[in-house]
């Protein structure tokens, strides 16, 4: 399997620390408030990435944090008159209840910032000792110069990443690219006893602390959204190999952003959609394959548009899982045939495809169209005179491809009666109303699915052709 590694810019034959296992990070959410589409591309996508290499056979330990400390917590915590750990706990549970929805399948451990306070107190003196980190008034800061490697994975060296990043200047810091990795108490703030007096970690040292305790010194993957890789990502490497003398990640991945019709989403251009907004319209289904048509390094536009497509592309593919599942009732021959057995090399042809595809960096994109080729197949091919073996047989190919992107593991089972008999209902009411344009639309509609209708002295009766 090959990766796109940020670090190298380049795509890398995956080599994991121990055979048939992948240990994997990624930067989880901060639990201030309901995640957003762009984040829940991010979460898509990594969890793909996961129930991929499952596919492929490896144990994957799969670690996302969530940040429940930090400036955005207290501020929403004293706007809506209530404790970080109050809002903390509050929008972990509103985050299950989304990612749940949108079939992510749970991490390994999800572990939470304040659970750690201890191990990252540890950790601060730790590159203290070593001489990578000083204190000044209760402020522990890292010493970004000290790290030779610092600017590695952007890129770019101190002076040109200083030039680059509006950095406020404090005094408080020997220079203006040392970070904070455990900050002093200020008035009302929630805070923990340090050596250096009360006070709270810095964002990047938890990542770094609880990919550590976690997953050990040294992980194959690290991954987040591609806002992260500068100064985030950059700061966690700098702070874990300081402390090891060793390599943090061996992959860096990063996930492109959403954009809300061509426009950076923000909450001030009112082009701001919660998930859980979306989730009430369209199917996890819909937004998973969404999420997944583009190749997650690529940005994505978003529009309620673009959603009805997907959907209708979706429907496609449900059709035939419907069919198939019909056809297993109805089937007279139970035994696959010599013919048939021939025909599935046919079938396992487009799992090779597919494998392909998603072995080059994830190419979910092109793994989907597969799917929609051997859909197409599958339609032409298998039927009524099949046996139920190969109906069988095709119906779990489709939900295996499926499988790894967390789409089209759905039931459709007599669905398509439903629909039917919906259309006869209607043709009937525009017969009534002398609506012949109307009915023959419908009756050309259904024979176009493979549907014709019979009107006989008791009624209309459909039939397959
Ligand atoms: P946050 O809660 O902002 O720390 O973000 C959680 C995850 O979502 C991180 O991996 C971010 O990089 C990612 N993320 C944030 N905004 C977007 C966006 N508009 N599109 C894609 N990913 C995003
Ligand atoms: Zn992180």
């Amino acid at each position: 399997m090959k990766i796109f590694n940020t670090m190298t810019r380049q795509k890398e034959e995956f080599i994991p620390l121990s055979e048939g296992e992948v240990k994997m990070y990624v930067c989880g959410p901060t639990v201030y408030n309901f995640f957003h589409i762009g984040n829940a591309r991010t979460f898509v996508v990594f969890d793909s990435v996961r129930r991929y290499f499952e596919y492929r056979g490896y144990k994957v330990n799969f670690i996302q944090n969530f940040t429940d400390i930090d400036d955005k917590m207290i501020k929403r915590a004293n706007e809506e008159n209530t404790t970080v750990k109050e809002l903390g706990d509050r929008f972990i549970e509103e985050y299950y209840k989304d990612a749940d929805a949108l079939n992510i399948e749970r991490a390994t451990v999800n572990p939470r910032a304040t659970h750690y306070i201890n191990q990252i107190v540890e950790f601060v003196k730790e590159l203290i000792d070593l001489g990578y980190a000083y204190e000044t008034n209760g402020d522990v800061y890292f010493n970004t110069k000290k790290f030779q490697g610092y600017g590695k994975l952007s890129k770019q060296n101190i002076e040109e990443l200083q030039l680059g990043a509006r950095i406020d200047v404090d005094e408080r810091k020997k220079d203006p690219m040392d970070f904070a990795i455990w900050k002093s108490q200020k008035p009302g703030e929630p805070a923990w006893e340090s050596p250096w007096g009360m006070g709270r970690p810095g964002w990047h040292i938890e990542c770094s602390c609880m990919a550590r305790d976690l997953l050990g010194e040294t992980i194959d993957i690290h991954a987040g959204g591609s806002d992260l890789a500068f100064p985030h990502h950059e700061n966690e490497i700098a702070q874990s190999e300081a402390r090891t003398g060793k390599t943090f990640a061996n992959y860096w991945m990063h996930s492109a952003f959403v954009n809300v019709n061509n426009q950076k989403m923000s909450k001030s251009l009112n082009n701001f959609f919660t998930a859980r907004e979306i989730l009430e319209k369209y199917d996890a289904d819909v937004i998973r394959m969404f999420m997944l048509s583009g190749h997650y390094r690529t940005q994505i536009n978003f529009s309620l548009e673009l959603l009805d497509s997907t959907k209708a592309a979706l429907d496609r593919i449900y059709n035939s899982i419907a069919n198939l599942e019909n056809l297993l009732d109805e089937v007279k021959v139970e035994n696959i045939t010599e013919s048939e057995k021939e025909y599935t090399k046919t079938l396992t042809s487009y799992r090779q495809k597919y494998i392909e595809k998603m072995d080059d960096d994830f190419n979910t994109a092109d793994a989907i169209s597969v799917i929609f080729d051997l859909v197409r197949e599958i339609n032409t091919n298998v039927g009524s005179n099949s046996s139920k073996e190969l109906v069988k047989y095709s119906l779990d190919l489709i939900r295996e491809l499926g499988n790894p992107l967390g789409i089209l593991q759905n039931s459709k089972k007599g669905s398509i009666e439903e629909e039917i008999e919906k259309l006869i209902e209607q043709r009937q009411q525009a017969r009534k109303n002398k609506d012949w344009a109307l009915s023959d639309k419908i009756r050309d509609d259904l024979k176009a699915q493979g549907i014709i209708l019979e009107d006989t002295p008791q009624g209309v009766r459909w039939k397959r052709i």
